[in-house]
């Protein structure tokens, strides 16, 4: 059976793999699991209002009632339906992925992405012919909400405004046409920080830079910070979710790093707490969360993942080394604007510049890269992928890691949204890195060309 959620929720290109047909049959098999009230949201997307409708027809022909949340991010919808306590919410999104892609991100009763088990539920039953409809007197009714404001107010009280706005602070931002135009600002400027933005209005063709931040693509959001001499400069991804920042000298932050800099604070007011994180992130987040005698809590690599064990085990940090960091005091998913408004009060608590705090995390080397792998060989290579490695440190929770002596790493797994196997290391120093990377791209170029 051909799987249909990958690391995030269901995405293809919108017409030729995500089909209205599909979007409206996933929302039948969605609603007859989650229960009978569900959240609809959507993003900014040119395809979203169409994938919007045929969730909403899926969802009510098997008796849901729709509670439409409109175009808000996808953090919002998942905060709200917690806060009202609905039995779950489809998010119609694709994401980060270029705008011809569309998908849905499906969140359960408590308001985080549902389990795999739950994935698998859904998939069965859909592809079983999906569940039976509801009779005509039995189809669910839309009743539409305005959720930003709610949103807006949980994320602002968060954190101590007072302090804040007495700092004098500016952030840029960058919120990449896409949904976070609707919070972020307001969140900032809520919070008495001076705001200056870049690709801020919405529009589902992600003109300005796409709708993935990469250090690599922030230039507008570089110059923005250099002509306004703003404190922080953040990216948002098309919904909202993961951000990348960027330091008072227009130095693109990694996640890894970010995510150290929010444990180190956190854990200064709150040590000993766990921290939640996939096994791609780098060791310096492990070497700030042991400093404050805290424990790293390492899961397969998702936001799913992250997110689950932090609701299972009751802990309050997560997040992964791509920018989705998790803050469970005000809830337990990734959220751009939470992270901005974390952000916004360290440097109001520690009243120094971004770049000399980014300065004290851990120094580790980091390289990705990737090989081409079909899907249908993804099993055998994952099999076989132990064999790579023999008589090293490895561990198998999620493709193959295996760590050295030294503390250098390297994690091979194959992608769950694309057809190639991805591959991340660590090091001390990049000469390390890269010659563990290449390496092991050759060894794992031979294994998938052997099979073909
Ligand atoms: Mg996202």
């Amino acid at each position: 059976m051909a799987r249909l959620f990958g690391t995030n929720g269901v995405r293809g290109v919108v017409n030729r793999d995500f089909t209205v047909e599909l979007a409206q049959g996933l929302a039948a098999a969605a609603g007859s699991v989650l229960g009978k009230e569900v959240a609809v949201g959507r993003d900014a997307r040119t395809s979203s209002p169409m994938v919007r409708d045929a969730v909403v027809s899926g969802l009510l022909s098997v008796g849901c009632n729709v509670h439409d949340m409109g175009v808000v991010p996808t953090p919002a919808l998942q905060y709200m339906v917690k806060s009202l306590g609905l039995d779950g919410g489809v998010m119609v999104t694709a994401s980060h992925n270029p705008p011809q892609f569309n998908g849905v991100k499906v969140v359960a009763a408590d308001g985080v992405e549902i389990s795999r088990a739950t994935e698998d539920r859904i998939e069965g039953l859909h592809f079983k012919g999906g569940p039976e409809p509801a009779p005509w007197n039995m189809v669910g009714a839309v009743r539409e909400h305005d959720i930003l404001e709610p949103y807006i107010g949980a994320v602002v009280s968060r954190v101590d405004h007072g302090l804040i706005a007495s700092r004098g602070l500016k952030v840029a931002l960058d919120t990449g046409n896409g949904v976070s135009c609707l919070v972020a600002p307001l969140v900032a400027s809520r919070l008495g920080a001076g705001v200056y933005t870049v690709n801020a209005e919405l529009d589902g063709g992600f003109p300005g830079r796409g709708s993935e931040p990469t250090p690599e693509n922030l230039d507008a959001l570089r110059d923005l910070i250099g002509a306004t001499g703003a404190d922080l400069g953040i990216g948002f991804d098309g919904d909202g979710d993961r951000s990348i920042i960027m330091d008072e000298k227009g130095e693109a932050v990694w996640g890894d790093k970010s995510l150290s800099l929010i444990a180190d604070w956190y854990l200064g007011r709150h040590a000993g707490e766990t921290v939640v994180t996939s096994i791609s992130t780098s060791k310096g987040l492990e070497d700030v969360v042991n400093r404050h005698g805290g424990r790293v809590h390492w899961v397969r690599v998702g936001s799913v993942d992250v997110s689950r064990a932090m609701v299972e085990h009751g802990y309050l940090l997560g997040g992964e080394e791509n920018g989705g960091i998790m803050y469970g005091p005000h809830h337990p998913v990734r959220d751009g604007a939470m992270i901005m408004a974390l952000l916004l009060q360290i440097l109001a608590d520690t009243r120094r510049p971004l770049s000399e705090l980014i300065a004290e995390q851990p120094i580790y080397s980091k390289a990705k890269d990737k090989v081409d792998c079909p899907d249908e060989l993804k099993e055998e290579v994952l099999r076989r992928l132990p064999g790579l490695v023999e008589g090293l440190d490895v561990d198998t929770m999620d493709g193959v890691k295996v760590t050295y002596g030294d503390g250098s790493w390297i994690l091979i797994r194959p992608s769950g949204t694309e057809p190639v196997c991805r591959l991340y290391a660590e090091a001390r120093d990049r000469e390390t890195v890269m010659g563990i990377i290449g390496e092991y791209k050759d060894r794992l170029g031979k294994l998938i060309a052997g099979l073909q």
